[in-house]
C-alpha cells in the first residue's frame, strides 16, 4: 500500500492511494490521530492527545514522505513529529466504503 498523490487542501487532506482508493481526512482528525512519543504514552499506548485536545483550525501545511511506508506532516500548532505509516492511514480512511468493509471483517 503506498499513496500516489498527497493533497492538501482547506477543508481535508486528501490522499489517492496506488489500487486507485481515494481518502478523505479533516485536518483535525488526522492531527488527532498522530502516533508519536509526545501524542501516544509509549509505555500504556493510551492516547495523550488527540483530536479534541487541538486547535479547531489546526492544519497539516506541508507533508513529506518518510523512505516508502509513511508520511509525516508540518502541522499549523508546529507539531510535526509523527509518522503516518501507511497502512495505518490507510486505516483511518473513513469513506463508507472502508466502514462497511470493517464491519464486514469485524
Ligand atoms: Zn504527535
Ligand atoms: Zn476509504
Amino acid at each position: 500500500m503506498e499513496t500516489r498523490e498527497v493533497r492538501l487542501e482547506d477543508g481535508d487532506i486528501h490522499i489517492l492511494w496506488d489500487d486507485g482508493h481515494r481518502s478523505t481526512y479533516p485536518h483535525r482528525y488526522l492531527r488527532g490521530q498522530c502516533g508519536c512519543a509526545a501524542c501516544v504514552d509509549e509505555m500504556s499506548g493510551r492516547r495523550k492527545v488527540g483530536w479534541e485536545d487541538v486547535r479547531e483550525d489546526v492544519q497539516a501545511l506541508d507533508w513529506m514522505p518518510v523512505g516508502r511506508y509513511a508520511v509525516r506532516f508540518l502541522w499549523s500548532d508546529l507539531h510535526d513529529s509523527g509518522f503516518y505509516p501507511f497502512e495505518r492511514l490507510r486505516k483511518l480512511c473513513r469513506c463508507r466504503e472502508c466502514l462497511e468493509g470493517e464491519v464486514e471483517t469485524g
